[in-house]
């Protein structure tokens, strides 16, 4: 199913032109338009879903099984030296469009782009309380 107003929807879907790099009857794979590297691209599926917990299981394997195709086949054509998946679900998380999206994202040497986090260092206890806190 379709949403009203949102444009991954339409891009998706061919109702908004993109640089279609792959399309089969779930999913449209396009260039990003403000890409964090040469090649950035991203995976749609063609119904919506606002993020990841809202995706059905199938798809979500599908993606991530056309991820890694797409993966191998950028990195081929573009000869990158890296490539990282990114996938945002969450205004906190960075999330800007919400609809389920996968970040294809090579990486070169010396491309001065960061998709990083500051290591935290807690304590033993601290560690222990997430593993609690996760697991009862
Ligand atoms: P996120 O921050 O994970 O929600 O990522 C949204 C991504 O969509 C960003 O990388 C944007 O550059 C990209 N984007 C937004 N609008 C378009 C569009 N019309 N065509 C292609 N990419 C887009
Ligand atoms: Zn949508």
């Amino acid at each position: 199913m379709k949403k009203d107003d949102c444009i991954f929807c339409k891009i998706a879907n061919g109702e908004i032109p993109s640089r279609t790099l792959y399309e089969d009857e779930s999913f449209r794979v396009i260039l990003d338009l403000g890409p964090a590297t040469r090649g950035h691209a991203l995976i749609l599926p063609k119904d919506h879903a606002d993020n990841l917990y809202e995706l059905p299981e199938e798809k979500v394997a599908s993606a991530f099984v056309l991820a890694k195709k797409m993966a191998q086949l950028i990195s081929k054509k573009l000869a990158c030296d890296g490539f990282n998946l990114v996938q945002n679900n969450g205004e906190a998380a960075g999330q800007t469009v919400s609809h389920f999206h996968v970040h294809l994202i090579p990486r070169y040497k010396d491309d001065g782009q960061k998709i990083n986090w500051v290591p935290g260092e807690p304590s033993a206890e601290e560690l222990d309380g997430v593993l609690e806190q996760i697991l009862r």
